[in-house]
């Protein structure tokens, strides 16, 4: 993906003129071999660039200023490695738009009992020296991440990784701009939204198009591209049934494949929506060009869904290149056997094969709703293992971005389904996961991930400045039912008149 080629975080230790010269070399030394340490490690998915020591309010406000006018900067990593008065600080810190990350570490990890002195006590002033720091960002109720810990911990490492890679996806959603063929799909209410607001809050846009530029994307396709296409098909899946390498059926998924990611590489887009009530001219409802085009990196969101659309894009670019998948979702069918409850997970057709355990099947069968020509799709089951739902809602004065971490389990054979489906049991057990996401106002459409966790999303809800709630193994629901009104006067009185 792009955004990591292109991207940087700036790591910055602060510091002041009062140690002289001898001092101020040693925290630069020191901030260089921090620095250079994380930039080499391979769980860091972009280039971490030291920068000057700082050690006055000008320079710390050049700086706050330069990340935010680089595009390439994606964040900011500061660390107090002495004691760094934050009132030099406040101007910085007030224009800084970039992602803050504040490394409470120190250069030693233990403390050297027999040599240590007061040079030493002069340097090391970490434990200190970061709290008059986090003063200055809790005074400013300034929106940061915290790691605490010595910087070759791989746990400190871990929750870097995971902030650079929300941070990665935050600076996605400023050129992300997603398509959408038809409007919302009937008077569904909790796909819908406010597409200004959201622009304004998680920065990216939100564009519709008639299905019939679709269709003439497609028109202009040539037969021999399809007939490469098909060929590729047959290569990549398992193809049970040959003959249907040759349909008219498969020919038409190809060439609206072909059609659609012309399209979207045409706009720029790396997100769309689709609407099966709204096919004029597509002789199929487009099912495996969606899980093609998911697999590749795109968000989607069906029946016109774009918040979806928009969050299973994040997801992708956070999960970018790591173990497991990413998929637009659905809550479908609940098992309700006794002490066996679970969830199937499907859709009509657009599941995305990054999360299959096995070779996908491509299939050819009709739909029994939407009156169109049978779909080609990819049929598979997800790899078990652990698995989170996230859902982005509307509540029409903010945003909420809703986790619930899952169980993937073995799906029995379901020989009449033709579909890819997943089977996982909710945290904490169904019957209080169901319950808080409904209280929570959580969609049935859902960002479903094998390679991500909550704290990839906590990072990046709390980077857009929204509420992010996570039903867990400790959610409790009258204390559930506290935190949504709590944070309801919270996010309220924050956000003001807006
Ligand atoms: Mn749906």
């Amino acid at each position: 993906m792009d955004i990591y080629k292109n991207s940087e975080i700036w790591f910055a230790a602060g510091s002041q003129h009062l140690y002289g010269e001898e001092t101020l070399k040693k925290v630069k030394e020191d901030s260089e071999i921090i620095s250079a340490h994380l930039d080499k490690l391979a769980d860091i998915p972009v280039k971490v660039i030291f920068k000057p020591v700082l050690t006055s309010s000008d320079a710390i406000t050049e700086l706050c200023s330069q990340a935010n006018h680089d595009a390439g900067c994606i964040g900011l990593i500061c660390w107090m490695h002495t004691f760094s008065p934050a009132k030099m600080w406040l101007n910085g810190l007030k224009l800084l738009a970039k992602p803050l990350l504040h490394f409470h570490t120190q250069f030693n990890r233990d403390i050297p009992w027999n040599q240590i002195d007061m040079d030493f006590m002069n340097l090391n002033q970490s434990a200190h020296g970061g709290r008059e720091f986090g003063f200055a960002g809790s005074r400013l109720r300034l929106e940061r991440k915290l790691v605490v810990g010595h910087w070759k911990d791989n746990a400190c490492i871990k929750e870097i990784a995971v902030w650079s890679r929300a941070a990665a996806a935050l600076a996605d959603t400023a050129r992300l701009r997603i398509a959408r063929f038809g409007d919302n799909m009937r008077d569904v209410a909790v796909t819908d939204g406010d597409k200004v607001s959201a622009q304004i809050q998680m920065n990216y846009s939100v564009h519709g198009y008639g299905v019939g530029d679709l269709v003439k994307e497609c028109d202009n396709i040539p037969d021999r591209d399809i007939d490469i296409l098909i060929e590729e098909y047959g290569d990549l899946y398992s193809v049970r049934e040959k003959e249907i390498l040759k349909s008219d059926s498969l020919k038409d998924a190809a060439r609206i494949e072909l059609g659609l990611r012309n399209f979207l590489l045409k706009g720029n887009f790396k997100a769309f929506t689709t609407n099966f009530e709204d096919l004029h001219g597509l002789p199929q409802l487009p099912g495996l060009a969606v899980q093609r085009l998911m697999s590749e990196g795109y968000g989607f969101g069906a029946e016109g869904d774009w918040k979806t659309s928009a969050l299973v894009r994040s997801m992708k670019v956070m999960a970018y290149g790591l173990a497991g998948g990413t998929s637009f979702m659905e809550d479908y069918t609940y098992h309700f056997e006794p002490g066996n409850n679970a969830v199937l997970g499907a859709h009509m057709l657009e599941i995305c094969p990054s999360i299959s355990g096995e070779k996908a099947r491509m299939e050819i069968h009709p739909l029994s709703i939407g009156g169109k020509e049978d779909p080609a799709r990819l049929v598979f089951k997800a790899e078990p293992g652990r698995g989170i739902n996230a859902s982005l809602i509307d509540l029409g004065n903010r945003f909420r971005l809703l986790l619930n971490p899952v169980q993937v389990i073995d799906c029995p054979p379901m020989p009449k389904l033709p579909v890819a489906s997943v089977l996982w049991k909710p945290e904490p057990d169904l019957k209080t996961s169901a319950q808080a996401w409904i209280l929570a106002g959580g969609a049935h459409h859902t960002g479903f991930s094998t390679a991500l966790d909550s704290r990839y999303l906590q990072d990046f809800g709390a980077m857009l400045g929204i509420e992010t709630v996570n039903i867990n193994a400790e959610t409790n629901i009258e204390e559930f039912k506290k935190e949504l009104r709590w944070n309801e006067l919270f996010f309220h009185l924050a956000e003001g008149i807006r």
